[in-house]
């Protein structure tokens, strides 16, 4: 499969939707690089189809602009964009066999030779020997990747899709995840992809928007996302973040916050909150950076981690890890997930326990936010 032509970066300078007087993609300036593949991750209703309905042109800007590699293609119908979609629903011709369904777009264009075309599209989505079946013959997965392949044939520079996994069980939205990312690499055009799916946003994306109430909040590759959530929205939105509340004692080299009953540490370099002796902050730490010891045994504890002092009131052993639910006086339902423990050395509820992890793994939030 040779590289489809790559029509340089996709720009939204300023652009927002409003429906009467309700705001749903408030103005935003946003780059997506030409070749990656990028995400636009949000809760229902947060403006994420609006902003691709935007990009696709089905849907018209109340401001700002749309352009593609530096040309404004604000003013232009969708069908004279160089960007193709995807949806949910893939909607194939049922009457037409899979390699009709593939032509159809060139075909339209009166296009007549299309065989050697339609023959390297479903040799990318790996349905080279599907070509004379109907679509009611193939599973979900496959009837998504010949929507895939009919969106691709007419070589658009940019990619849409949105929620194309969403009417897939998870086992095959796990592969389709797999195979999207594949097959962007091999076309090299750039994929912008709609999901509420923190998971399937985080395998398949170079860099992920996280949207909020017709805003970005938030924008990054997937792990600095993890890692730095910026905001409690993010945090909570990006996995589970374990929020504790505190107040700062000192903020030097390192921020020293009260919390629990104790003293925690984090960099300054990892707090995004105004940091003034005495002021709230919210400390956040991911379940996978936690250790737990037994209380017996919190001698052994090396110097300078953060810990905490907790009772385990749950304990559920899911394959890949043990995960603990722990009261404790820093929050109530502090979440720990520990691999590689024994059967024999699981904690079981009830346990009187230390919960400790490296400082440089908690991250600061302001405690009254929002950021703006
Ligand atoms: P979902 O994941 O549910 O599709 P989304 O993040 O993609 O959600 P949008 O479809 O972009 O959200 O919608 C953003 C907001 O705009 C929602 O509150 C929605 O109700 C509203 N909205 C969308 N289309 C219209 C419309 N035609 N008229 C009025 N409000 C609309």
């Amino acid at each position: 499969m040779t590289q489809q032509q790559t029509g340089g970066d996709v720009r939204l300078t300023g652009i927002s939707k409003t429906y009467g007087s309700f705001a749903a993609v408030k103005p935003l300036d946003l780059t997506v690089p030409q070749g990656s593949f990028f995400a636009l991750l949000g809760a229902s209703g947060c403006g994420k189809t609006t902003t691709l309905r935007m990009i696709a042109g089905l849907e018209e800007a109340t401001t700002g602009t749309v352009s593609l590699g530096g040309q404004d293609i604000t003013g232009l119908p969708p069908y004279k964009r160089p960007v193709n979609t995807v949806f949910q629903s893939y909607a194939l011709f049922p009457h037409l066999d899979i390699s009709e369904n593939v032509a159809f777009g060139l075909r339209r264009r009166g296009i007549r030779s299309v065989k050697k075309q339609v023959d390297e599209m479903l040799e990318l989505v790996q349905l080279g020997d599907f070509a004379k079946r109907k679509p009611h013959q193939l599973s979900g997965g496959q009837q998504q990747r010949v929507a895939v392949a009919r969106a691709l044939i007419n070589h658009p520079q940019v990619l849409l899709l949105d929620e194309p996994l969403g009417a897939l069980d998870l086992k095959l939205r796990r592969q389709m995840q797999l195979e999207l990312k594949r097959i962007q690499t091999e076309v090299g055009i750039t994929f912008i992809h709609v999901t509420h799916d923190q998971e399937e946003a985080m395998t398949m994306a170079d860099t992920v928007a996280v949207m909020n109430g017709g805003r970005v909040e938030q924008l990054g590759a997937p792990a600095d996302l993890y890692e730095n959530p910026r905001t409690t929205f993010v945090a909570n939105f990006l996995g589970t973040s374990n929020l504790i509340e505190g107040e700062v004692v000192s903020a030097d080299t390192d921020i020293v916050v009260a919390a629990g009953g104790g003293k925690l540490r984090l960099p300054t370099d990892r707090c995004t909150a105004p940091t003034v002796n005495g002021g709230k902050l919210l400390l956040g730490v991911r379940p996978e950076k936690i250790s737990l010891a037994h209380a017996d045994d919190a001698d052994v504890i090396a110097d300078g981690r953060n810990r905490v002092t907790g009772r385990i009131v749950d304990s559920s052993f899911i394959g890949v890890s043990t995960q603990y639910v722990v009261e404790s006086p820093a929050g109530k339902a502090l979440q720990v997930y520990e691999q590689n423990i024994e059967r024999d050395a699981r904690l079981t509820p009830g346990a009187e326990v230390v919960l400790h992890w490296n400082p440089a793994h908690t991250f600061g939030l302001d405690a009254a936010q929002d950021i703006d």
